[in-house]
């Protein structure tokens, strides 16, 4: 083959990016669960709340560009209610998690929050999911406390679920997109 011929080749390739994503909330709320769900698509129901995958990943190929998702998980190490600094450093989006059968995750949601203001970038995208949606029926955390808590906040809300993947990969891909698209404008 012509070197020419490679070269062209070479040129057609999809560009590469990487946008690092922090998930953040108190242990046992999911946040493995929901990592697992969209990079795998499996529900491990025995998911031991102290062992996460510290750092997994999934691409996505939007137009001509490949663009890696690099989801940070806290393999256990939020129960310190504060996390290293190097877990937040250059993170473009975070996903504060909370459990909406459990009201104390959701009251703690706003330390998270704050946490993310003091220790990652002053831009960082944000999105509030209540997950466990598929636990109705032991609901503690109405839908309208945390939208308003949202909106108050100027941040993203969804409810998910790990078990049954309700809005899990709108919550990981509408989000790396949306990431990738404010990026390319800041390229532009
Ligand atoms: P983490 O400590 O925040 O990473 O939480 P895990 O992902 O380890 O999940 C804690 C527990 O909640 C595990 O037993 C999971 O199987 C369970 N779990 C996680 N997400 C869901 C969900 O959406 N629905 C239900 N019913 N259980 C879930």
């Amino acid at each position: 083959m012509s070197r020419n011929g490679s070269t062209q080749r070479y040129d057609k390739r999809p560009q590469r990016f990487q946008y690092k994503l922090v998930l953040v909330g108190e242990a046992g709320v999911g946040k493995s669960s929901l990592a697992m769900q969209y990079v795998r698509g499996e529900f491990d129901k025995d998911m031991q709340t102290t062992i996460g995958a510290a750092f997994t990943s999934k691409t996505l190929h939007v137009e001509n560009a490949l663009i890696e998702l690099q989801i940070w998980d806290t393999a256990g190490t939020e129960k310190y209610h504060s996390l290293a600094s190097m877990y937040y450093r250059g993170a473009h989006a975070a996903i504060v998690v909370y459990d909406i059968t459990q009201q104390t995750t959701f009251l703690r949601v706003n330390s998270w929050v704050r946490e993310l203001h003091r220790q990652a970038t002053p831009n960082i995208a944000i999105i509030l999911a209540g997950n466990k949606a598929d636990l109705e029926d032991t609901r503690k955390v109405s839908c309208e406390d945390a939208q308003a808590y949202a909106n108050d906040n100027s941040i993203t809300f969804i409810e998910t679920s790990a078990k049954t993947a309700l809005n899990v990969d709108d919550l990981f891909s509408t989000l790396a997109i949306k990431l990738h698209e404010e990026n390319m404008k800041l390229l532009e």
